[in-house]
């Protein structure tokens, strides 16, 4: 049987920041992904400046955005406007197969077209079982995602999952209209909201919303696409996936085996933001593998506990309030200079939700804000 200091299952940005991690701190490392790279995920592709931060350099970027528009369930429009972009636009069929290679490059040892069906603990190591045979790791580390059955196994508790819905079109004429600019409205469903994300000569159109109203937020998609006048465009896909947060006391690993990303249920609760909370855990859980298995998850919750977890937590206060009062955030960022100002300087990670959320005024705000609210 093939050894292995660390086996990464999924090479998405959680299993392959994981991976590069590992192989760089010097263990022997492999990861595998059901899927041939490069592969189509759905999703919006947005990077925050802690995304960019956490990669290994200049993703492929299909646009730098420096205008975005604000609607409050298709209501009248307002462009703002920043002097240095606020997001980086990427197709996660680029960007993850970039990072894949840039594991590779680092040491990994990529197998991929490789589904893992199962990993069984024994005192000498974890067995991966997968469908090309079994391989022994001292440390696995589960970045399999939504769909995690690992996470299943380790005992993951979700504290919400949210249903996103995406249509990929062609820009077309639309192209330069949208060149530098992204839409965001906030939506009729309590917690959700719509995107436009440009990648050059396509545009990412999204909703999301709490899963369990899959028609209203269907409905609201095909608003969105009508209000902004792209129902014109050729659909080039149609695709659904979830997102998932994890309670606050939820296991972030057991024994041998370390979750990371989306499989962790590790994402922003309020614009369900993932790929850095995937980049930077799986970055974590590298480091801590190539340690050894020995108190691997104490080692590992204690890194989240800096600050991934409260970024979590704040994340989660704005998304009460955002359910109750949607127009307050609409309002706050389209007309307030010190709205723009917060909203511009967190995309572009100058600060952090959780640093804003800390100062008194900000929470007392956002606890009047949820007054009323299901869980405020
Ligand atoms: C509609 C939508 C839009 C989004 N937009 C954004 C955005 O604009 N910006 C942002 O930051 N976040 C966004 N997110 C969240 C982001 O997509 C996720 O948080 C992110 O992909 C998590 O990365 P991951 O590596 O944990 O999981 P994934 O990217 O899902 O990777 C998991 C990998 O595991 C593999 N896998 C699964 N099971 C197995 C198995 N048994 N064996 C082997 N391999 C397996 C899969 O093939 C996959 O490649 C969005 C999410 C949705 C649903």
């Amino acid at each position: 049987m093939d050894e292995y200091d660390v086996a990464v299952v999924g090479a998405g940005p959680a299993g392959s920041s994981a991976a590069r991690a590992a192989a760089a701190a010097g263990a022997r490392v492999v990861v595998l992904d059901r899927a041939a790279f490069p592969r189509y995920k759905t999703c919006g592709g947005g990077l925050i400046g802690p995304s960019l931060a956490a990669l290994p350099g200049t993703p492929p970027t299909r646009a730098s955005i420096t205008r975005v528009s604000l609607s409050l369930a298709g209501g009248r429009r307002r462009t703002r406007t920043v002097a240095e972009p606020c997001l980086r636009m990427v197709t996660r069929a680029e960007l993850d197969a970039w990072l894949l290679r840039s594991a590779v490059e680092a040491g990994a040892e990529a197998r991929v077209p490789c589904r893992v069906a199962s990993v069984e603990e024994r005192p000498d190591g974890a067995v991966v079982e997968t469908d090309a045979g079994p391989l022994r790791a001292q440390v696995v580390i589960a970045a399999d995602g939504t769909s995690s059955r690992l996470a299943r196994d380790v005992g993951v508790r979700l504290s919400r999952v949210d249903l996103g819905l995406e249509l990929e079109l062609e820009a077309g004429p639309l192209a330069g209209e949208w060149a530098d600019r992204v839409h965001l409205d906030w939506g009729p469903i309590p917690g959700s909201y719509a995107w436009v994300f440009p990648k050059g000569d396509t545009l990412t159109v999204g909703v999301i919303a709490a899963r369990g109203a899959g028609e209203a937020t269907r409905a609201y998609l095909r608003d969105v696409v009508g209000w902004l006048g792209l129902g014109g465009l050729r659909v080039l896909q149609d695709t659904g996936h979830l997102t998932r947060c994890r309670t606050p006391g939820s296991p972030l690993g057991c024994g041998r085996v370390l979750l990371a990303g989306d499989a962790a249920g590790l994402l922003e609760p309020w614009t369900r933001e993932g790929i850095s909370f995937a980049t930077r855990s799986g970055a974590l859980a590298g480091v801590v593998a190539a340690g050894g298995a020995p108190g691997a998850v104490e080692r590992y919750r204690a890194a989240l506990s800096a600050d991934l977890l409260p970024e979590m937590a704040a994340g989660e206060r704005c998304l009460r309030a955002f359910e109750a009062r949607p127009w307050a955030f609409h309002e706050l960022i389209r007309s307030t200079s010190v709205g723009w100002r917060q909203f511009s300087r967190i995309t572009r990670g100058e600060t952090t939700l959780a640093r804003a959320v800390r100062r008194r005024p900000v929470r007392a705000g956002l606890g009047l804000l949820s007054l009323g609210s299901a869980a405020g």
